[in-house]
């Protein structure tokens, strides 16, 4: 270790408690006290808010990180404040804040206290923020949800879009992208948007060894076969993900008649029954929850081990991130997704109503979601190559953890299924 190394492992730890650094993460803090332009791809619970809060907290100046929802840069707050003597080292510029507070901001800033700044997108472009942001040293900017920037992204924000242009208003700062979206097309966006071609990259890899894919033919005995698969897994936890708010209430109660303990999740319900569902589900009061895709942002339960998908998703990328919170804990995972081609057509159906653009990309990710389900390939091959990464079907980590592989089936037994 050289000194430099060493100093960032007592940094680690001092601020962090933590020994090591998990994954990329000294890579990347390494590129982002060295100024340069960063891009940090890795999967959701990789550790990316560590990558950029270690180098603003060590670094000169204040460092800005634009963050999509105020939720998540309230609770980021909180945590680095918890690190801290000083209240004052983070704080949160949103349009919330009264006049008092954000002069208390200012000042903060003004007189170096202030090593981290969340802002939302749509308050970095006011012009008093940005004035004032012009007057005072800015170690770097942090991108968090980089892949809002893109229309291929699951979650297009377009006050992302104009990052860029303010953050060049603030001078030559470096900027770092940060993202859990793994597709080439959301990542070629984010750097033409951001105008960082040149940045050092780190993608983590988004294989997930421990989760079983599995495909079933939607039938209409779905229901019966859902019910046969919890019983299998008795006591277990699991997420049930319908389209519709309709079909999560009728799901539910199915289950519930079948002596299965489950709540339904999805938006239509009032904020109170919402957080008490999943209050239960957190303190395993239920078992299972049937929810619609309303349900998981920020659901951090270790020992998920089960998600169903009664429809399919509408891409491979929500697919992944909704899976993905099976088996956080390194356990089983079992990921049984239900396909019939009507669903398709409904989806395709449902997004007609959309501007033209929006029905291209629309379509064009479910063909992926299609491919996907028709496969007779390793499943975890297929959707790792969807993300840009090869996965070696022999030896790879989790090479056995599908039907397809487990139960190889010829390519015309494939193609029937799918038909019926
Ligand atoms: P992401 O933003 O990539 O989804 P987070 O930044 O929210 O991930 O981090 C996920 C979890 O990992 C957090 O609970 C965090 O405290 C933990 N974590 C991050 N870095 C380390 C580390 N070096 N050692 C141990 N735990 C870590
Ligand atoms: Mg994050």
């Amino acid at each position: 270790m050289n000194s430099n190394e060493i100093e960032i492992h007592k940094e680690l730890k001092k601020y962090f408690g933590f020994s090591q650094f998990k994954g990329l993460q000294e890579q990347v803090i390494t590129s982002i006290l060295g100024q340069t332009n960063t891009f940090v791809i890795m999967p959701t619970g990789g550790g990316k808010s560590l990558c950029y809060q270690l180098p603003a907290l060590i670094q000169e100046g204040t460092a800005i990180v634009v963050s999509p929802l105020i939720a998540l840069m309230k609770n980021q707050v909180d945590a680095i404040r918890s690190l801290s003597s000083e209240n004052g080292i983070a704080h949160v510029l949103n349009s919330s804040l009264t006049k008092t507070e954000i002069a208390q901001v200012k000042k903060d800033i003004t007189s170096g206290l202030t090593k981290l700044l969340y802002v939302a997108p749509e308050s970095l472009t006011k012009e008093e923020y940005v004035a004032f942001l012009q007057s005072v040293p800015i170690s770097f900017v942090a991108i968090d949800e980089a892949h809002c920037i893109s229309e291929w992204g699951h979650d297009f924000r377009p006050e992302y879009r104009n990052l860029k242009n303010i953050i060049k208003q603030l001078g030559q700062v470096p900027i770092i992208g940060l993202t859990a979206t793994a597709t080439p097309k959301v990542q070629e966006d984010i750097l033409k948007n951001l105008d960082m071609s040149d940045a050092n990259t780190f993608k983590a890899s988004f294989n997930r060894p421990n989760l079983y894919y599995e495909v079933r033919t939607k039938t209409k005995n779905i229901e019966s076969d859902i019910i046969r698969f919890i019983k299998q897994h008795k006591g277990k936890s699991g997420i049930i993900y319908c389209l519709s708010r309709k079909k999560v209430e009728s799901i539910a109660e199915v289950l519930q008649v079948n002596g299965i303990s489950a709540v339904p999740y999805h938006a239509g319900l009032d904020a109170k029954t919402r957080a008490k569902h999943q209050d239960m589900f957190l303190m395993e009061d239920v078992d299972v929850v049937v929810a619609t895709i309303a349900f998981g942002m920020g659901i951090d339960k270790p020992d998920v081990r089960f998600v169903i998908h009664h429809d399919i998703p509408k891409s491979l990328e929500s697919y992944y991130q909704e899976t993905g919170r099976a088996g956080r804990d390194g356990g089983e995972g079992h990921c049984l997704a239900y396909y019939s081609y009507k669903d398709v057509e409904k989806l395709e159906k449902f997004m007609s109503g959309k501007p033209v653009a929006e029905q291209e990309i629309g379509f064009a990710l479910l063909q992926e979601v299609v491919a996907y389900a028709e496969t007779s390939m390793s499943r975890r091959k297929f959707l790792l190559h969807y993300f840009g990464e090869e996965f070696d079907g022999e030896t790879g980590e989790g090479a056995d953890m599908d039907d397809n592989v487990r139960n190889p089936k010829s390519k015309v037994e494939a193609k029937d299924q799918a038909v019926k």
